[in-house]
């Protein structure tokens, strides 16, 4: 049963911590752009516009969920109103930056962890590896 002490809280901090997220963006986005170019794997996109799997990684023609996937197949647009980030490309700048650079340069901070997508940092690493071929 769980106990509310300092020693609970803690080791909960700390487990916290060393959770590793993709980022997502908020409904507080003010639309400047200044994210987009940021992103080692063009994952974050304008508002309302498709994407795709190829741009800014080296995925041709690949199998995703047992269908076949052209990199150059553009995808529905994740968010119609605010840029948005396309989770399955993020990577936390993992391989390419000390920190996420999107959350870096954000003026309004709404760049942030998605808890709806933790994953290790060895997870990260593969993802980075599949999408960049290397
Ligand atoms: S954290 Fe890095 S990889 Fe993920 S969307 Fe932001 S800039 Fe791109
Ligand atoms: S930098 Fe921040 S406010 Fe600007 S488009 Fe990106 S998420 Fe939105």
């Amino acid at each position: 049963m769980f106990e509310n002490n300092s020693a609970n809280t803690f080791v909960i901090t700390l487990s916290y911590k060393y959770r590793i997220m993709a980022i997502k963006i908020t409904d507080e986005c003010i639309n400047c752009g200044a994210c987009e170019p940021e992103c080692p794997n063009t994952a974050i996109y304008e508002g309302n516009v498709e994407w795709t799997w190829g741009g800014g990684t080296a995925l041709k023609e690949f199998e995703k969920d047992g269908k076949k996937v052209n990199g150059e197949d553009l995808q529905e647009p994740v968010s119609d109103e605010f840029y948005y980030i396309v989770t399955d490309k993020c990577t936390e700048c993992t391989g390419f930056h000390d920190e996420p650079q999107c959350a870096a340069v954000c003026p309004v901070d709404c760049c942030v962890p998605d808890t709806d997508a933790v994953e290790t940092e060895e997870e990260l690493i593969a993802k980075k590896k599949w999408l960049h071929g290397e």
